[in-house]
């Protein structure tokens, strides 16, 4: 199995198996309970969130423990509102993902103007579009992600959140797709709210965290429970939890080398090339220079990217076709419409996304492989007739 999907979701590091081991068998305890039991879960959560706000620059009392990304996501939009009752507009862009792109939907149907700045070609923001939208004393919140989960693509987050300090208006990013592959420093950035989920960094699935600055004006989405410093109720996940904190300390440590991030890169453009040389009617998405290491966004032009995605499948080659919960549909991604990509580009687009897991020589098999794979495709089914 050559595994190039994680984006979609990545390996558990085996340090983070063996740390979450003994919170799933006999350290059963309620972090809540005062008797030992409960004591040491509550150890082992403060401990798991001093490694996460570690790894993403910030103080404890600012990480707030969620189930997954998408609850950072919705919790960071409507605690944000509730904040802020007078205020009606929100600005977005329209390349978020769908956990934030439909609680804005829901939020539009009861009266909020939701306002999305448009992306260039190559999938950055138009940041003239921001500047002209921001000076809006209706505006309730600014959420635009920090990197893009299908084409990878980075938004210059420092300028963005520089220009709703100017305009007062409070700022979330989601940096699920940024988080264990950037360094992220809150407390120097000019954002408010900041979404992660570790199972996009080698952590479990289940775990996310919502960083919010402190003083930012917020509400819990969940109550019912004083956990979290009365901002997030319900029972702590302590397995998760712990293992969220162990990947979180493998992710800083691995950031912290050069080489880690160069490695990655180094895979993912001998991947890029090796199709790009061998395989005709090819073409990146999204903006080159700007980009997280580990994704790149390909498309086999006239060809129908579930097709591909099917036959590298019965060769144990994981890939995905634009985001993980839009493949099975054969429409292109909003993602890619958003960027305006020709129609035959846009059905074509796979994603391939590494791992510091993946070898060169996986790389090579996957390089070797595709020519054939692409031709044979092509021959059976004439461009714009690909459909499975
Ligand atoms: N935001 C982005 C950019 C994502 O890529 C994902 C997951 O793919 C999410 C949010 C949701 O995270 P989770 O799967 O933890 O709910």
């Amino acid at each position: 199995m050559i595994y190039l999907d994680n984006n979609a979701t990545t390996q558990i590091h085996p340090e983070v198996l063996t740390a979450m081991q003994p919170w799933l068998g006999e350290k059963y305890g309620n972090p809540s309970s005062t008797h030992r039991l409960g004591q040491e879960s509550r150890q082992a959560v403060e401990q798991a969130r001093y490694e996460v706000a570690a790894m993403l620059g910030c103080h404890i009392s600012e990480v707030i423990f969620t189930s997954v990304g998408t609850e950072a996501d919705n919790a960071a939009i409507l605690g944000s509102l509730a904040a802020r009752p007078g205020k009606k507009t929100i600005i977005t862009s329209t390349v978020e993902h769908s956990a934030v792109r439909e609680p804005l939907m829901a939020l539009a149907n009861t009266g909020y103007t939701i306002i999305e700045i448009p992306v260039d070609g190559c999938g950055q923001l138009n940041i003239a579009a921001l500047e002209e939208h921001l000076p809006n004393p209706d505006a309730a919140l600014l959420t635009i992600m920090w990197a893009n989960n299908e084409t990878g693509v980075m938004f210059d987050i420092q300028a963005i959140g520089t220009l709703a300090v100017k305009h007062h208006v409070p700022f979330h990013t989601d940096a699920v797709q940024a988080a264990g592959k950037i360094p992220v420093a809150f407390a120097s950035l000019p954002v408010d709210l900041l979404s992660v989920s570790a199972h996009k960094f080698h952590g479990p699935k289940g775990i996310g965290a919502l960083l919010v600055k402190r003083r930012n004006p917020w509400q819990p989405l969940l109550r019912g429970g004083p956990q979290e410093r009365e901002r997030r109720g319900g029972t702590e996940n302590v397995p998760a939890i712990v293992g969220m904190g162990a990947a979180a300390r493998c992710a800083a440590a691995n950031l912290a080398s050069p080489e880690y991030t160069h490695h990655i890169a180094m895979l993912r453009d001998r991947l890029e090339k090796g199709i790009l040389s061998r395989v005709p009617d090819t073409a990146v998405n999204g903006d080159p220079l700007h980009r997280v290491a580990n994704t790149t966004n390909i498309s086999f032009t006239g060809l129908e990217a579930q097709a591909v995605l099917m036959l590298l499948s019965q060769h144990d080659i994981c890939v995905s076709a634009g985001a993980a919960c839009s493949s099975g549909s054969l429409e292109p991604s909003h993602v890619l419409r958003a960027m305006h990509l020709a129609e035959p580009r846009a059905h074509g687009a796979v994603r391939f996304s590494l791992s510091a897991f993946n070898t060169a020589a996986e790389v090579d098999r996957v390089i070797d492989m595709i020519p054939q794979f692409i031709s044979r495709l092509r021959d059976v089914l004439p461009a714009g007739n690909s459909r499975p």
